[in-house]
């Protein structure tokens, strides 16, 4: 493992033992549920979206290290972006989990980047931005 893998993972299980953002949303615009049936995955995404502007995000659930850790950095990489610009992050991160982007505009989002490897693991990563999807879908 190469010193940036090390520092990517470490990423990776910080968020996994002190996920932000966990919890329900009080006053959310948008909710969705959504599951990993291979690995037992569930996530709640929940935002808050006030003049086409994601003003605050949050998210219930049990998984894995992999998926508690994607939805607590979605959390944060969402806030404050237009839904267009959301969308378009979402798209990105999808090809990073299939090995299509370089990942060095997605911040700390780079730290999946390793999952493209994992076949079993991309749909655990992926989980809470598949449901962020369906949460904004029509909006
Ligand atoms: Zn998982």
């Amino acid at each position: 493992m190469s010193v940036l893998d090390a520092l990517y993972h470490q990423v990776i299980l910080e968020h996994n033992r002190k996920p932000h953002n966990r919890g329900a949303l009080p006053d959310y615009s948008h909710k969705e549920e959504g599951a990993n049936l291979s690995c037992g995955d569930e996530v709640t995404i929940y935002l808050k979206v006030e003049d086409g502007t994601v003003v605050a995000a949050s998210f219930e659930g049990e998984g894995c290290a992999i998926s508690l850790a994607s939805a607590s950095l979605l959390t944060l990489a969402v806030t404050g972006k237009s839904v267009d610009e959301v969308k378009a992050l979402s798209g990105e991160f999808k090809a990073l989990l299939r090995g299509e982007h370089g990942g060095a505009s997605l911040g700390e989002l780079n730290a999946f980047s390793g999952v493209s490897r994992l076949p079993v693991r991309v749909k655990c990563a992926a989980l809470p931005w598949v449901t962020l999807e369906q949460a904004l879908a029509g909006s």
